[in-house]
């Protein structure tokens, strides 16, 4: 379901309007987790201003030590709802058990599966079920063809929008945190009709390294970003190393947005 072949067109998925793939770009940025109601909504409200499409922002955290920051849970996909409201932004969030997907996939506008849940079939099963889009990470060690076979997963319980993204993989490189790797965009693209987006922000760690990254991926024909913002990068929970800061994500856009219509 998810081969090219049998899909000769692009799909575009629509979240409540907003359209992403077939020739629609669509940037999705927000910060890597909900930390306070304040925050949300000071990043929501200066990301709309700069043409973000959609609101990301985690509430359940995949944290490598039990001892990190977990996500404000509940409270944090509250504050996610608050902010679309305030926007218009619809939200784009982790879920990583089936038992949030069951509580909580109504209230969210696009599940988001992590890396580190790229293969988690059961997960994939139930979020086959669901008539929400499903956002699946590409995981830090997984080869395209898993990556496509975990989208298969999705498409084959019956839901049809599935969104890719190419995070970065494992390498031997200190330099970065992970290796963006870019040729998987346009292999992506050529083998399968789902939209592909990149993270160039979890693919490289810094900040820094963000803007290049966004511009490569456009340049090698994504559908789209998604880009982790900050507006206090040095005290983030999470994440603040790579994360821009609204100023900067601003300019970004200023500059995608020579090269490509923004949706
Ligand atoms: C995230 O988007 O915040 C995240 C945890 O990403 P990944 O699953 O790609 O590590
Ligand atoms: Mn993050």
């Amino acid at each position: 379901k998810a081969n090219r072949r049998f899909n000769p067109l692009d799909l575009v998925v629509d979240v409540g309007g907003h359209k992403i793939g077939g020739g629609y770009f669509s940037v999705i940025a927000g910060p890597c987790s909900v930390e306070s109601k304040e925050q949300v909504l000071e990043i929501a409200t200066k990301i709309k201003a700069s043409n973000a499409g959609l609101l990301r922002g985690g509430a359940f955290k995949p944290r490598t030590s039990p001892y990190s920051f977990q996500g404000m849970g509940k409270d944090g996909l509250d504050i996610l709802i608050e902010a679309k409201k305030e926007t218009g932004l619809p939200i784009v969030t982790e879920i990583m058990s089936i038992k949030q997907l069951e509580k909580y996939h109504e209230i969210i506008d696009v599940v988001q599966i992590g890396a580190r849940n790229m293969q988690n079939f059961d997960l994939l099963k139930e979020a086959g079920k669901i008539n929400k889009p499903v956002l699946i990470k590409r995981g830090m060690s997984a080869t395209i063809q898993e990556l496509l076979m975990s989208a298969e997963y999705v498409l084959a319980g019956g839901n049809n929008n599935v969104i890719l993204c190419e995070r970065g993989i494992r390498s031997f490189q200190k330099e970065v945190r992970n290796v963006l790797d870019l040729s998987a965009v346009p292999i992506l693209k050529a083998k399968t009709h789902l939209p592909v987006i990149v993270d160039p922000s979890h693919a490289t760690g810094s900040w820094q390294l963000v803007e290049p990254m966004a511009k490569a991926a456009v340049a090698a024909g994504a559908d789209g970003l998604m880009i982790e913002v900050h507006n206090d990068p040095d005290n983030a929970l999470c994440d603040g190393a790579q994360s821009v800061k609204p100023e900067k994500f601003d300019s970004i856009m200023k500059k995608i947005a020579a090269y490509i219509e923004l949706e």
